[in-house]
């Protein structure tokens, strides 16, 4: 059976109609719309003859057996924010479906292949994202954490997971299917507006971001708004204001795709007759590279102090959360990179900003790599969400032609 792109397209209308309603797909998981999704992912699969297993973190398994254990595997996540789109993590799971098919017709393949659907990447009903891929990578830590959680009904994590024949004390268990893998690929709509801006179907994906989260307090000294002289003023709100721009010149020195975010600030008293005296302000600084994200927050740290000076304020930076870059395999990256070139003409190599199940893969040592199609006007989680036929068509072809050159690469000895 020749690969049949369209038929990709198909399939995923027909999974929007099955599970999704007037304001977008509801494939969130741990629910029945996401277990319909599920089943009906494996009818796709039953013609290919394909093995399906459900490993004990709730990931759905497809396998081909090759000549060799060694496997290669295509992920994505058919589980979707309430009122969301109708690709992200769906286009994945239903292109590698195509990309089964096409290899099941051949002869036996050379090296194992799998198609996982990673249970609840997106972490919609308890906040917790890359449920499924974490636990399989074994960088699931946070089992006490997660035992506490709870959505909105109040129903808890493990009562829901159960539900589902998930037992959250055996979920890392899931580890075992990665002991095999030789290489990971994900497909994944780009989310962001890059590849558009620059009218590309299709790029390729070079690592996901590392992230420093801080809070900054700013602390002045509230005073009345009519009686304090602007010269005698201890205005927190101000050196707040002066890093909300200056961060973006940081950014823009750094340069390389470089994020800075100013999310928020919250200022104490918060009245329209008082200078502010404490302003809390949320930053966000992002790099595929580890020395310029240090470097990002360093500037950020050297300039509020001089900030600080000027104003007679004080300034204290607390991190929130971190993550370092992760940056996918060299060899894949120059296979996607191949497979695109050979569909679309033209490539490019983008960073991402979200982290995806393949950040999780590629971080418990399993050679990775993605493949970006172009998002329009960069909208996701959202029913707007969409992309050209014709480019979810390209995306296919690419992923196919990616699969095939694993593949070879892996049988011939790959990344030991
Ligand atoms: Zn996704």
């Amino acid at each position: 059976m020749p690969l049949d792109p369209k038929r990709t397209v198909g399939e995923l209308k027909e999974l929007r109609e099955l599970t999704g309603n007037e304001d977008g797909a509801q494939r969130v998981a741990w629910t029945e719309t996401w277990e319909r999704a599920r089943s009906w992912l494996r009818d796709k699969l039953a013609t290919t003859g394909a093995e399906v297993a459900v490993d004990p973190a709730g990931n759905q398994w497809f396998t081909l057996r090759g000549s060799s254990e060694r496997a290669v595997l295509i992920g994505g996540h058919i589980d979707s924010v309430p009122n969301g789109g109708w690709l992200d993590g769906a286009l994945n799971v239903v292109a590698g479906v195509e990309v089964l098919r096409r290899i099941a017709a051949e002869e036996t393949p050379r090296v194992t292949v799998r198609l996982v659907n990673w249970a609840d990447e997106e972490g919609a009903r308890f906040g917790r994202s890359l449920f499924g891929s974490s636990a399989a990578a074994g960088s699931m830590r946070d089992q006490d954490e997660l035992r506490s959680l709870t959505d909105r009904d109040g129903i808890s994590l493990p009562d829901a997971l159960a539900l589902h024949d998930v037992d959250l004390d055996r979920a890392l268990k899931a580890q075992s299917e990665l002991e095999s893998a030789a290489a990971y690929l994900e497909l994944h709509i780009e989310q962001g507006p890059v590849l558009e801006s620059m009218d590309l179907p299709l790029g390729v994906v070079l690592g996901t971001f590392g992230v420093e989260r801080h809070r900054v307090t700013w602390r002045g000294q509230a005073a009345h708004a009519g009686s304090t002289p602007m010269t005698e003023r201890r205005d927190a709100l101000a050196g707040a204001a002066k890093l909300a721009l200056e961060i973006r010149e940081i950014a823009k020195r750094t340069g390389d795709g470089a994020v800075c975010t100013s999310g928020g600030v919250v200022c104490k008293p918060g009245i329209v007759t008082s200078v502010v005296e404490t302003a809390e302000q949320l930053l966000d600084q992002r790099h595929l590279d580890a020395s310029k994200l240090a470097s990002m927050l360093e500037q950020a740290k050297e300039a509020s102090k001089r900030f600080a000076g000027e104003e007679q304020i004080e300034v204290e930076f607390e991190r929130i959360w971190s993550i370092e870059p992760i940056l996918f395999d060299e060899t894949l990256v120059g296979f996607c990179e191949e497979a695109v070139l050979e569909v679309a003409e033209t490539s490019h190599r983008l960073p991402s900003g979200p982290l995806h199940d393949a950040a999780d893969v590629s971080r418990a040592g399993v050679p990775t790599v993605m493949l970006f199609v172009q998002s329009l006007r960069g909208l996701s989680h959202t029913k707007l969400e969409d992309t050209k036929e014709e480019h979810l068509e390209l995306s296919v072809a690419a992923l196919d032609r990616l699969a095939s050159k694993t593949i070879d690469w892996i049988a011939g000895g790959g990344r030991r």
